[in-house]
């Protein structure tokens, strides 16, 4: 697929074609160089006819590259000041995470509710309450070895659920914290966090008490803080994945290779 010819001159800054109404110029004023929109047509169509991807897969992988190459402090500032998609113009600051960027232990939930999006914090309303209990359950505190953060960076408005452009958007910069924190294990709260990380459909049930990959890391799943709130009865299971986030951990430390809690519990 070739770019379309606007998309190309956008690029080359060329948009919007100037028309000359009149020539104030006379023949040997004017300049002799070929114009440059003639040059832009001349290599839109020397590329007419090659395999070339759309010029928006060679931006977002030209983003990305660029994001895969960033330090700390100028992903911060890439978030800070990220326009890539429209919750940009929504949101009243971006959440870039928060806690120890060595942590071991990475948490990822969704996306910033209404008061994330006020603080720039993740996780500081009533869910935020219990996902600090459940870190003291296993002896964690937020910010200390612990990294917190959000696979969408920006607040959908009225907390509806993140959309596929959103998370295509957000995806490099969630993926450049784990490149750069190196944490030993991700815990993935909730189904989209879960299923973002995991790229699968499958059902959080499904997907507990088994150890997944998100680009080498191990990944544990378990339940949305929010959800729990609701659904007091699954808060045992949710102590269960605890519980084996603590001896995947330890395995790890102890660089015996963890196994899934479903292997480990007895028939
Ligand atoms: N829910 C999330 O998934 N993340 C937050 O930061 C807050 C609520």
């Amino acid at each position: 697929m070739t770019a379309p010819r606007e998309d190309v001159l956008r690029e080359l800054e060329l948009l919007p074609v100037w028309q000359q109404r009149e020539s104030t110029k006379t023949q040997a004023e004017a300049p002799t160089s070929v114009p440059q929109v003639q040059v832009a047509e001349q290599v839109i169509s020397h590329y007419a006819d090659t395999d070339l991807p759309p010029l928006s897969t060679t931006l977002a992988q030209g983003r990305a590259d660029a994001i895969k190459q960033m330090d700390w402090q100028s992903l911060q500032d890439c978030v800070a000041n990220c326009e890539a998609c429209a919750l940009s113009k929504t949101r009243t600051q971006t959440v870039f995470g928060v806690g120890d960027s060595n942590a071991e232990w990475l948490l990822v939930g969704e996306a910033p509710g209404a008061e994330e999006d006020r603080k720039g914090e993740p996780f500081v309303g009533q869910a935020g309450e219990l996902l600090d209990n459940m870190l003291a359950a296993i002896a964690l505190k937020r910010g200390q070895n612990v990294f917190i953060a959000n696979v969408l960076k920006c607040r959908p408005p009225a907390n509806r659920d993140p959309q596929g452009e959103e998370v295509t958007q957000c995806d490099p910069f969630l993926k450049r914290q784990v490149a750069l924190i190196k944490p030993k294990l991700i815990i993935a709260l909730g189904k989209f966090a879960a299923q973002s990380l995991l790229n699968t459909t499958s059902t959080i049930a499904s997907l507990r008490g088994k150890l997944h990959d998100y680009h080498g890391v191990p990944v544990i799943v378990t339940y949305h803080p929010a959800y729990l709130l609701r659904t007091l009865a699954d808060k045992a299971k949710a102590w269960e994945d605890l519980c084996f986030a603590r001896s995947s951990m330890q395995a790890l430390h102890s660089d015996a290779k963890p196994q899934s809690s479903k292997l480990l519990s007895p028939e």
